[in-house]
């Protein structure tokens, strides 16, 4: 069987995997004995919290919820916020939006501050409003905004939070696992992130990193049966590693593999120096050809990078996408509103050489480039 995929994906998520991520899916698991719960579920869940914080294991544990990571965004806002809770969103871009209208649809008393898709949060309007209004008791933000590569300032956040004393919610979808992080120390309270993000692994399952005392007061608070984060955590615990409702096997034991080989590349600081060396080289290579960033590059995560589309009357997207596809790459569309651009990824089994590829694939495949002046220009 040839395990070799025909291109590379530069789409977080989902993202390229290694083959023997993918290898891993070939059998299959019973999900009611100790080999698959104690054997695969229960070190995921404690290799997550060793993840996640260095200072303080025994605050936090993990839970584990099936579907895509918005799924376990939903059951993280609808099971830790109580019914006369009053939750405020930091949004700058699709995914920090999106935190509002799950807390909006789920009837929670919700404010919004969007700071605009290019700018970071306004942290002197955050600490005004917790200072002004005691009734919000919880705070969520999203850690790296994929729409736009922006990375927030958690640190920034988490200090003011905490100073006001609310309960601390993060999306870090797009980052845990890929970034430096130790959630004791910023006091986060919930954390969610997904199976196919920067551990690499197949999407299939989320999963919420949770301060135990916060999570014990989250009992019959959930709206909804299956998201119930509570009662999810407590099968968990008393099945030993039991899912409530059938489990994503394959996509776990990936998962599995996936977390063993991120500490064989050294942890989450050398994918880290990965992940930057991949975005760096890529930013390089993009300006060099005469592309512009969308953000500047002072804002930037090394997760995804946006760039303007060419102005060239010539050039069409999907066209460049296609001819990109053909030579072994993926890249994605943009989605920061009323900004013409294109997205590409850097996280993934990607490696700074297949960036070195991806840059000579580009500069092939930009046929809007025609005259002698305008090749002259991209010098
Ligand atoms: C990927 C991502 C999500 C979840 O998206 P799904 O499509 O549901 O997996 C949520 N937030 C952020 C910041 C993301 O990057």
């Amino acid at each position: 069987m040839n395990l070799e995929n025909p291109y590379i994906l530069l789409t977080p998520g989902p993202l390229s995997t290694s083959p023997t991520v993918r290898q891993a899916m070939l059998r299959d698991w019973c999900t009611w004995d100790d080999d698959y719960n104690l054997g695969v579920v229960t070190p995921i869940r404690e290799g997550l919290i060793a993840l996640a914080t260095s200072t303080r294991p025994q605050d936090y544990t993990t839970v584990l919820m099936q579907g895509s990571g918005t799924f376990s965004v939903e059951a993280m806002i609808g099971t830790a916020v109580p019914r006369d809770g009053r939750l405020l969103v930091l949004a700058n871009g699709e995914y920090g939006n999106r935190l509002g209208r799950i807390a909006i649809t789920l009837g929670i008393d919700t404010i919004i501050h969007d700071s605009g898709e290019l700018a970071p949060p306004d942290l002197g309007k955050l600490d005004a409003e917790l200072s002004g209004d005691p009734t919000i008791t919880h705070v969520v933000c999203v850690h790296n905004e994929t729409t736009t590569g922006m990375i927030n300032p958690l640190e920034a956040i988490a200090h003011i939070v905490k100073r006001h004393e609310r309960i601390f919610l993060v999306d870090s979808m797009s980052a845990f696992g890929g970034m430096p992080l130790d959630v004791a120390e910023l006091g986060i309270d919930f954390l969610v992130s997904s199976a196919n993000k920067c551990i690499q692994g197949v999407p299939g399952f989320g999963f919420v990193i949770a301060r135990i005392s916060e999570l014990q007061k989250c009992k019959g608070r959930s709206r909804s049966v299956s998201l119930d984060l509570y009662e999810q955590w407590q099968g968990m615990e008393k099945g030993k590693g039991k899912w409530r409702f059938t489990s994503p096997t394959h996509v776990v034991r990936a998962f599995a593999q996936a977390m063993t080989e991120l500490q064989e590349e050294g942890g989450v600081a050398a994918r880290y120096a990965r992940y930057s060396e991949n975005q760096r080289r890529l930013v390089g290579g993009m300006e060099s050809l005469g592309f512009r960033c969308v953000l500047p590059h002072s804002l930037h995560s090394p997760i995804i990078t946006g760039f303007y589309n060419p102005e060239s009357p010539d050039y069409d997207f999907m066209k460049f996408y296609e001819l990109l596809k053909e030579k072994g790459f993926v890249i994605y569309p943009g989605k920061v509103t009323g900004i013409d651009s294109f997205r590409i990824g850097t996280i993934g089994h990607v490696f700074p050489e297949d960036i070195d590829r991806l840059i000579v694939a580009i500069s092939q495949s930009m046929y809007w480039v025609k005259t002698e002046a305008e090749v002259a220009a991209l010098a």
